[in-house]
Order: structure tokens, then sequence, then C-alpha cells
């Protein structure tokens, strides 16, 4: 039985009476080379403790028990449960949990099924759940590497520099809790149903402390949307809906240079060194 072949994937899933779900992002791979890459990139020969995130019909989980103690697989859509239970017969180091990610304690998950041993993250995501699934993923703290199949364009925003049409907040939201790194990309055939994008495999390495200090992280965090909100419009003129009832333009125009930034620069230009160092700058003024 091919996992990946699409004629025993179109005859498992009729056997049970499967039909994809748009809505639940379910798009099967199609080619083995894909989920034995992401697997063998995922570090789970090393971490020995994988959770899965969407096992699907479990071509990526299988892999995974290849070269893992012990997976734990969260998947949504309770008709698939069936369905890996036939896939996943040959392995004795699988657990299918049936539950929402996002609905999850993935820290108590880990430590339930792993105690206290390192574990990894894997997972072809759902697109529809991209983001928030990626920042469980980071909130948790549980995972030493997260490798996540995504949508390639997301996967370039998330990894995106200062000045770049790709950099967002979401790409400092990242790069402040994980290193972050495009392993490859998978074209849109690889999969069945075939989606309209292509897709991009994406490694995160959670860091043990922040890549710059901030003594308000809350307040560095409010900072960068306010200026992503307004992408389009000078640091100064974003910072007005953020700080603008307590101190007044001129005022922060002031803190601006004083972090040695232009006062025409657009917050799209800014490191997160640069907005760490903004942000400490609002704090010492007691704004
Ligand atoms: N891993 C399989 C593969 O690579 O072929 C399937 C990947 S498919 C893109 C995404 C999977 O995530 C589907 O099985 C879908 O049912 C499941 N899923 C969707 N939303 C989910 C959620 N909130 N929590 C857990 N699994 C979810």
């Amino acid at each position: 039985m091919g996992l990946c072949d699409i004629h025993d994937i179109r005859a498992i899933l009729g056997r049970h009476g499967f039909h994809f779900s748009k809505s639940l992002g379910q798009n099967f791979l199609t080619d083995p080379s894909v989920p034995a890459g992401i697997a063998e990139a995922s570090g789970a020969a090393e971490t020995r403790n994988v959770i899965e995130v969407g096992p699907g019909m479990g071509c990526l989980t299988a892999e995974l028990c290849r070269r893992a103690d012990k997976v734990v697989a969260v998947e949504l859509d309770r008709a698939l449960l069936p369905v890996l239970e036939e896939t996943l017969a040959g392995f004795d180091n699988i657990e299918v949990v049936q539950g929402d990610v996002l609905a999850l304690d993935l820290k108590a998950l880990c430590r339930e099924k792993f105690g206290d041993a390192p574990a990894a993250a894997c997972a072809n995501l759902p697109y529809y759940i991209t983001t928030p699934a990626i920042t469980a993923l980071l909130e948790s703290g549980a995972f030493t590497r997260i490798t996540v199949m995504v949508q390639r364009e997301v996967a370039r925003r998330i990894c995106a520099k200062p000045g770049t049409p790709d950099y967002s907040a979401f790409s400092i939201y990242v790069q402040y809790h994980a290193a972050a790194e495009i392993l490859f990309d998978v074209p849109a055939d690889c999969f069945v149903p075939q989606p309209k994008v292509d897709s991009a495999v994406l490694q995160l390495t959670p860091l043990a402390k922040p890549p710059v200090e901030t003594r308000d992280e809350k307040l560095f965090f409010a900072l960068v949307r306010a200026a992503f909100n307004m992408r389009r419009k000078t640091l100064v003129n974003a910072l007005g809906p953020v700080l603008g009832s307590r101190i007044g333009k001129a005022e922060i125009t002031a803190l601006v240079e004083s972090v040695g930034l232009d006062v025409r620069v657009r917050g799209e230009r800014l490191s997160l060194a640069d907005f760490a160092k903004l942000a400490d700058a609002v704090c010492e003024k007691g704004a």
C-alpha cells in the first residue's frame, strides 16, 4: 500500500466513504519524496518524540514513525480515524488524538505523552490555520524544532527581512521567537486535490532567548502592529494611534529621532533591534 499513491489513496478513502473537506484544508501529499524529506528534516530521529498536526491519511505520520520512538498525531476530522487505523496498523509507536490543535494545551499534551523529554513538531498544515497554528506551536514552548509545510508565500513572509515587500508584523513575531529557514519548495501538483498555490517547508528553531532585548515586550509588539497596520505611512504617523493619546506628534518625532531613525522612515524598514530601541525609548519617556 502506497500512502502517496493516487490509486491507493482513492481506493482506501473510497472504502471508508471519505470525501475531502475543503474547509478543513485537506490536501494530501502524492509525492512520496516530500513526506520523507519533511520527516528527515524534522529532527524526529534525534528528538525521538514528535507531535504531528493533521495526519490526514498518514503518509507523513508513517515517515515520522519510522524515525522516532513515539509519534502523537492530532487530527480534527473524525472521519479520518478509521482510515488512520488501517494505514498505520503496522506501527506500534503512533497514537492518534482526535481534536483541534488550536484548542489543545500543547505543553500539557507533550508532558502527558513524553514526560520531560524534548519533542519536535511536524505538519503539513491546513492552510486555513497556518498563522494561529504556528503561533500556538511557538507559544507552547514545548518544541525544540518545528517543521511545517505552509503556503510558499507565507513561508517567504515569515523569513522576510526589513524593507522587503514580504516583511510583516508576523515576520517579526516569528523571528523574535525562532530562527526561521525555508528548507524546500513543494509544487501544487504534489497534492490531491491540487491546491491553487505552491507550498514550502519551513523550519523554526525556537530561541532560548529573543534575539533582541526589550524592557516591555507587550509595548514592543504594540509598536510593531501599529507600524504595519499603516505600512504606507511614515513611522511617526503610524505610531499616532498607539501613542497619540499619551504624547503628541512632536514628541513621537523626537522619540524616533532619539533612536537614530530618519523621521520620514516607514515602519516596514525597521529591524527587530530598531523596534526594541524604540520601545525602550517610549518606556524611558514613561509614555
Ligand atoms: N498530513 C497529511 C498529508 O500531508 O498528506 C494531510 C495534510 S492536510 C494539508 C491537513 C490535515 O489537517 C487534514 O487531515 C485535516 O483534516 C487536518 N486538520 C484540519 N484542521 C485541523 C485542526 N484544527 N486540528 C488538527 N487537524 C486539523
